[in-house]
C-alpha cells in the first residue's frame, strides 16, 4: 500500500482484511510503498508521518509484526535495482495499455503522466518478486498489475533461468468498495470513511452519503442494488440485509434511518481497531522498532534474491 495518508474502509475490505486472515497460513510481507506514492505526487513533506500512520492502521487492523515483516520500500535498495532489470523485459506499449493507469488518469483528471507512473507496475513486479510472492492479496484495480508481474516473471525465467514464481492475485468479496458518492472509495476522490474516524465523524459522513436519487422521501420505493449504503450493509450488517432490502424496496424504510443503522454497524466493526490504535499511538517507540525489525528481515530476503538474479544473468 502507498502511504498517502490514513487508510479507509476500501483498504480494509479490499486488502487489509485478507492480509490479517492469511497471516497464519502464509509467510506475509507488507510493503509501505513510499516510492510508489511519488507517482502521483512528488511532495515528500509528510511521507514519514504518513508511513507511520499507515503502519498504525495495519497494526490496529490486527497484523502481527512477529509473523509478518512490515517495511518501507525506500529502505530496501534491491527494489530499485530489480525494477531497472525488469524495465528491460516489458514494452512501453504494454504499459500504456494498463487499464488501471487509464482509470487513474480519468479519475484524477491528469493531463500528463510521469515516466515513473507509467512504470508503476514494473516497480510493483519487483516489490512482489523480490520476496518470491506467489499470492498477492489486493483490490480489484490491482489485478492488471498482477498480470504484468506474471508476464515479467515468465519473461525473466525464459530469458535467463527460473528464479521467480508466477504470482496469483487474491481478491475479497468487497474488492471494489464504493465511496460516499458512489464512485470507488479513494483518498484522491475525497469520498472516504477512514479506519481512524471517530464515531461522530462516521455518523456525519454517512448522513451525506448519496442514495438512490429516485427515493426522495420515506415511502418512496428504493433500489438497494444501486445504493452504496446497501453495499455497506452487505459488508458490515450482513444479518439484516433481507429486511433492509424489503424495507427499502417497499418504501417502509427511510434513507435516514437506514444510514444511521449502517453508521452504527460500521462503528461497531471498527471498535477493536480503535482500541489497538490508541495503544500504538501511545507506544511510538514500539511502532518504530517494528519498522526497523521488518526492514532487517526484508533486506535479508531481498539480498538473497538479488544474488540469484545476478547469477541467473551471469552478472555474478
Ligand atoms: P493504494 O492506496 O492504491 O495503494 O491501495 C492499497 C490496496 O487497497 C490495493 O490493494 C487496492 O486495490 C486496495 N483498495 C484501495 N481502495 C479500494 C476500494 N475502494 N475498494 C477495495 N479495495 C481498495
Amino acid at each position: 500500500m502507498r502511504p498517502t495518508g490514513k487508510l479507509h474502509l476500501g483498504h480494509l475490505t479490499g486488502a487489509l482484511e485478507n492480509w490479517v486472515a492469511m497471516q497464519g497460513e502464509y509467510q506475509n510481507y507488507h510493503l509501505i510503498a513510499d516510492y510508489h506514492a511519488l507517482t502521483t505526487n512528488p511532495d515528500t513533506t509528510n511521507i514519514y508521518e504518513n508511513s507511520i500512520d499507515m503502519l498504525i492502521d495495519w497494526l490496529a487492523a490486527g497484523l502481527d509484526p512477529e509473523k509478518s515483516p512490515m517495511f518501507r520500500q525506500s529502505k530496501i535498495k534491491e527494489h530499485t535495482e530489480l525494477h531497472l532489470i525488469f524495465s528491460m523485459l516489458i514494452t512501453a506499449a504494454r504499459l500504456e495499455r494498463n487499464p488501471t493507469l487509464k482509470e487513474q488518469i480519468r479519475d484524477l483528471a491528469m493531463d500528463n503522466v510521469v515516466y515513473g507512473h507509467l512504470g508503476y507496475p514494473v516497480l510493483q513486479a519487483a516489490d512482489i518478486l523480490l520476496y518470491k510472492g506467489d499470492v498477492v492479496p489486493v483490490g480489484e484495480d490491482q489485478l492488471p498489475h498482477i498480470e504484468i508481474t506474471r508476464e515479467i516473471a515468465r519473461r525473466f525465467n525464459s530469458q535467463y533461468s527460473v528464479v521467480f514464481p508466477e504470482p496469483e492475485g487474491k481478491i475479497t468479496k468487497f474488492a471494489r468498495l464504493p465511496g460516499l458518492d458512489g464512485k470507488r472509495m479513494s483518498k484522491s476522490v475525497g469520498n472516504t470513511i477512514l479506519l481512524s474516524d471517530t464515531p461522530e465523524a462516521i455518523i456525519k459522513k454517512l448522513r451525506t452519503a448519496v442514495t438512490d436519487p429516485q427515493k426522495v422521501r420515506k415511502g418512496d420505493p428504493g433500489r438497494p442494488d444501486i445504493c452504496l449504503v446497501f453495499a455497506y450493509h452487505n459488508k458490515f450488517n450482513h444479518s439484516e440485509v433481507p429486511e433492509i432490502r424489503e424495507g427499502c424496496e417497499s418504501g417502509k424504510l427511510g434513507c435516514v434511518d437506514c444510514k444511521m443503522n449502517c453508521a452504527k454497524r460500521i462503528i461497531e466493526a471498527l471498535a477493536p481497531n480503535r482500541e489497538k490504535r490508541a495503544y500504538y499511538e501511545a507506544h511510538m517507540d514500539e511502532v518504530k522498532n517494528i519498522l526497523e525489525n521488518g526492514e532487517q528481515r526484508a533486506r535479508t530476503i531481498a539480498e538473497q534474491t538479488m544474488t540469484e538474479v545476478h547469477e541467473a544473468m551471469k552478472l555474478g
